[in-house]
């Protein structure tokens, strides 16, 4: 067909599944296995719904005020958007536009390709060492500017913030965007960097540490000039992205702290104690910092791991990618999930 010579062909990014059986335990997307605060329903049961009748707030206040609060950065300086997904596709369209290559690593988030592909900006991979750690030489030449997630996924691997300022300073010249989706399980973040570069992007998300993940909630910390650029692409393309009930209850999960830090401790206790009994059933892996474990065994294949899971209903993901093809990548669920799927793999290994 002669249209289809005009047709903007992409090859979309492809979430992980979303099943919907009863009973089932969900380790394939890095969702909170807890839920958002209760702070959240209450203020869900109290909604007015004669409020929907009208257009949302366009700069999702009061959302933007209670980050303010919460992380002392002015307004100005935040941007917010449906989801980090949301936040990341508008800070390409805004910020990659060189003709030189931007750079990330081989293996990272999927999606970063995938929109250098949609707004047609040219990109490298940069391939991680042999430990999936980035080499900060990779990313000292000339480009058209760096993305990094820190920690990466789906490695959970974190590059501590000395290398990460080195970066920076040596990509003076272009924006650095930084995603943070699992800095709440223990890294380091980088936010400290927007004041004293003004071409630093520091990206995070309610759907992972905040529980939130259905609401779709993004939101990224820079210089006033960035975010400034960021809005004028935004309210090109539309002005009224977040809807009315994401910026209520949104605000609220921000607003109990205590909440929020309760379940994150949770979630990293669970994880070091399964690191040490994934360690006792021979699984190789890396330290992560995220509320995922990336691992590997020498003795079974990971695609026949995943389907053994599957049957008794445990998801967990795995990439079809070089190199990391013999890997899982596991939620962290609840201490009962994941002694569930401890027992199943211990069970699976034992029998082979
Ligand atoms: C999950 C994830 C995101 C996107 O999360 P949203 O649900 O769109 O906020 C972005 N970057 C990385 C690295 C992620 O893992």
């Amino acid at each position: 067909m002669k249209w289809e010579d005009n047709v903007r062909k992409v090859i979309p990014y492809v979430p992980g599944e979303q099943p919907n059986k009863e009973n089932m335990i969900k380790l394939n997307t890095n969702e909170c296995p807890y839920p958002p605060t209760p702070n959240v329903k209450k203020a869900v049961e109290a909604f007015d719904t004669e409020k929907l009748r009208l257009y949302p707030d366009t700069n999702a206040t009061p959302l933007a005020d209670a980050l303010s609060d919460y992380y002392h950065v002015d307004k100005k300086q935040i941007f917010i958007g449906v989801g980090s997904d949301d936040v990341l596709a508008i800070a390409f369209m805004t910020f990659f536009n060189s003709n030189k290559k931007i750079l990330f690593p081989d293996i990272t988030y999927s999606f970063y390709d995938v929109w250098a592909e949609l707004y047609r900006i040219p990109y490298q991979v940069q391939p991680l060492d042999e430990e999936f750690k980035i080499r900060r030489e990779d990313y000292m030449i000339p480009n058209g500017g760096v993305i990094l997630a820190n920690p990466n996924a789906p490695t959970g691997e974190q590059t501590d913030l000395a290398t990460i300022e080195e970066i920076i300073q040596a990509n003076q010249d272009v924006v650095v965007i930084i995603d943070e989706a699992y800095i709440d399980f223990g890294g380091e973040s980088s936010l400290p960097f927007i004041e004293k570069y003004d071409n630093v992007l520091v990206v995070q998300t309610f759907s992972k540490s905040r529980a939130m993940a259905g609401l779709r909630v993004g939101y990224a910390f820079g210089s006033e000039k960035l975010i400034q650029y960021m809005n004028d692409v935004k309210f090109s393309f539309n002005s009224y992205t977040m809807n009315l009930p994401a910026q209520v209850f949104g605000a609220e999960a921000v607003k109990d702290d205590k909440y929020f830090r309760e379940t994150v401790q949770k979630i990293v206790h669970t994880r070091e104690r399964v690191k040490g009994e994934l360690r006792e059933l021979g699984f190789v892996f890396t330290d992560s910092m995220s509320n995922f474990i990336f691992a590997t065994h020498p003795r079974c294949q990971a695609v026949e791991l995943q389907n053994m899971l599957r049957e008794k209903s445990i998801y967990v993901r795995h990439f079809t990618k070089e190199r990391i093809d013999n890997y899982l990548r596991i939620s962290i669920g609840t201490d009962a999930e994941m002694d569930t799927l401890l027992g199943e793999l211990k069970a699976y290994i034992q029998s082979k």
